[in-house]
Order: C-alpha cells, then sequence, then structure tokens
C-alpha cells in the first residue's frame, strides 16, 4: 500500500514508531570528515526525518547498526561470566538497495556459515526491519549494476524522498498499523538501471587460470600505493572479520569486558599464526586476497553471487585513491591476457 504524508506527518510517523523501533539511517556528523571543515555521513540513531541525509552516500555501511566496530560481547570477573544485553526495541533501518543486498550476505556468514551462528548477531537481526530508500542516480564511485545488487526485494516499507514529504510504500503488515489514517497514493519504486560506469567481471575457468592470475605482475603497482591502513575493508559494507579484545577496568586483570572489534585482512599481521609465520606479507598479496575474495571466493563456495554489491565505498575512503572497479577491470584483462598466452 502507498501513502503521501509531508514533513509534518512524518515527523509524527516517527513519534509513533519511537514506541516500537529505534530508527537508524544515514545522518550528517559536522567536522568529523577527513579533511579539516568536512562532514562525514555515517549510521546513527535519528529522531526526525529531517535528520536522514538524502543527497549523498553514506560514507560507513549500516552493517555498523548490527556490528559496530567495538562492542561489547560479556563481562567477566574471576569466577563469573555475564553476556551482554540484547536491544529491547525492534530496529528500522533506512538502507539502499546495495546495503540490503549486503545484508544478505552478512547473514550468510553469521548466521549459516557451515553450521555456526554468531548469536549477537542474531539476536540483533531477528529484531531487524528495513526501509528501503529510493536509489535511481547513484554516485561517482557506485558499479551496483555490474554486481547486480541495484534492486533489492527484502524490505519492510520503501520510501521516495521529495520536497514536500515522503512517498511510503508498505508492504510489512507490522508496520501497517502506523499508517492508519495516512492519505493514500498509487507510486511507482524505481531502481538504478545504469551507473556512471561498468566494470567487467572477471570469470576464472580453473584453478589453473587462477594460480597464474595470483602470480600476474597486475599486483605488484599495490606494494607501492597501498599503506594496509584497512580503511577500504571498515568501510565495506560485506567485509564481516573481527577479534576480540579484552578491556580491563583496573589493576586487577580479572575484571573487564571482552569486546569484539572489526579487523582487516588489508592490515599487516591478520594472518600471523604461531611460530611467526604469515601467508600474506606484501599490501599486494592482501589487495589480491581481498580482490578475489569479493570477486570470485566467495562465489565459488556459495555458488550464487559475488560478495561484492558494487557500493564503492571501499574507494571512496582509500587515502591513496585506490580503486576497487580499476583492480576488477584489471583482473579481466589479465585473464584476457593468460587466456591469449594459453592459446598460442
Ligand atoms: S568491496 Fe568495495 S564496492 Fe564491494 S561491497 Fe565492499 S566496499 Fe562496496
Ligand atoms: S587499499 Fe587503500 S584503504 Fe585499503 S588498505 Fe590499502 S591504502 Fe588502505
Amino acid at each position: 500500500m502507498g501513502y503521501s504524508l509531508n514533513h509534518r506527518e512524518t515527523d509524527a510517523l516517527f513519534d509513533r514508531l519511537a514506541a516500537e523501533y529505534k530508527i537508524y539511517a544515514p545522518k550528517r556528523f559536522a567536522k568529523q570528515g577527513r579533511y579539516s571543515d568536512t562532514d562525514i555521513v555515517r549510521y546513527d540513531e535519528i529522531h526526525t526525518a529531517e535528520e536522514i541525509v538524502w543527497d549523498k552516500k553514506s560514507d560507513f555501511s549500516a552493517k555498523e547498526v548490527l556490528t559496530p566496530v567495538t562492542e561489547p560481547i560479556f563481562y567477566f570477573t574471576e569466577d563469573e561470566y555475564r553476556e551482554s544485553g540484547a536491544p529491547k526495541k525492534k530496529i528500522l533501518i533506512f538502507l539502499r538497495p546495495c546495503d540490503i543486498n549486503a545484508f544478505e550476505h552478512q547473514d550468510r556468514i553469521y548466521l549459516d556459515n557451515g553450521g555456526f551462528c554468531d548469536s549477537y548477531y542474531q539476536r540483533m537481526r531477528e529484531k531487524t526491519r528495513f526501509v528501503l530508500m529510493e536509489c535511481t542516480e547513484g554516485w561517482d564511485t557506485c558499479f551496483c549494476c555490474s554486481m547486480g545488487a541495484n534492486r533489492a526485494e527484502e524490505y519492510s516499507a520503501a520510501v521516495r524522498h521529495t520536497e514536500e514529504g515522503i512517498l511510503w510504500s508498505v508492504k510489512d503488515e507490522e508496520l501497517a498499523p502506523h499508517f492508519a489514517g495516512c492519505e493514500e497514493v498509487d507510486w511507482q519504486l524505481q531502481f538504478i538501471e545504469k551507473n556512471q560506469f561498468d566494470v567487467k567481471i572477471p570469470e576464472i575457468a580453473d584453478k589453473e587460470t587462477l594460480a597464474k592470475l595470483k602470480k600476474h605482475p597486475m599486483w605488484q603497482e599495490y606494494n607501492d600505493r597501498c599503506v594496509s591502513c584497512g580503511s577500504c575493508t571498515l568501510a565495506c559494507s560485506t567485509c564481516t572479520c573481527f577479534t576480540t579484545r579484552d578491556k580491563i577496568y583496573s589493576e586487577n586483570a580479572m575484571a573487564g569486558e571482552r569486546r569484539r572489534v572489526h579487523d582487516s585482512c588489508q592490515i599487516a599481521g591478520f594472518d600471523a599464526m604461531a611460530g611467526g609465520h604469515g601467508f600474506r606479507t606484501t599490501p599486494a598479496d592482501r589487495i589480491r586476497y581481498r580482490a578475489l575474495h569479493k570477486v570470485h571466493d566467495y562465489k565459488a563456495r556459495f555458488g550464487d553471487y559475488h560478495m561484492c554489491v558494487g557500493c564503492g565505498r571501499c574507494s571512496a575512503r582509500c587515502p591513496k585513491f585506490i580503486s576497487f572497479p580499476a583492480i576488477i577491470n584489471k583482473m579481466s584483462a589479465a585473464l584476457e591476457e593468460i587466456a591469449a598466452e594459453a592459446s598460442k
């Protein structure tokens, strides 16, 4: 069912929803950007529709609502421990189609990965509903169309922002009562059909080709460019790696909390093993690993989609201007070279 709400009606709707839900959306944080006098847009709780940033892609992804950069998972003393509390209210997240597709990958990794289920993610996810923000133009780092992530169906409601207010399309019966008495309208949700550029997705025919691609000289430039800061994976809507850290409250090391903290395969030492062994010891090794994971390994394992949804946040956040779509295109060009060499 479709509804049209002006700004005043939307704020009243948010007041009604707030009794049941915590509402999260991309929000502007003034002067907290990378450069002086620049803002940052990231996910946070909102109370009015005015706080939602519609005209800019968030610098960080919606995954931070369910898996914050750092979160306590349990508290301990010498003799006992207590799990951190689950959220009391349900969660409503405003996000774009690529981000909803990204959550499909998050769900797979956290909820159904080799028979293991992450209870900390599960308790958040069970309470979460999505509100799709219509996205028809994208931004200069987006390549969702090439990744097939420009459309999404798994949402409770969809919205279009207009000068007069917000158009709503409500699918979820749980949300419907909040719209009783609102003006009904027919409108059609639209999706972006073409980004500003396309990427050529690499098709790796067999293990022999994969081995040749891993050794290809294309990766070497990243030894000079990548500084292994991990900004790309922190911003990535599909990266899920984390580590744990213990925080001790005082001199007594037996009382404190264990926190889950985002980790990054791009940082040196991520793969460190006992005895000082490591597998990806250079920036080029680590970039190659991330790129293959996003556009080959994940799909090879699960059989349906590539992990990357083309949100472009990794490229936008990289301090060395390393473009992920450029890496993907270089992989495709390298594979053509490898095929031509093999056919000689
Ligand atoms: S690899 Fe880059 S473009 Fe792909 S999902 Fe992650 S941040 Fe988005
Ligand atoms: S690719 Fe860019 S953002 Fe990622 S680790 Fe390297 S320098 Fe940092």
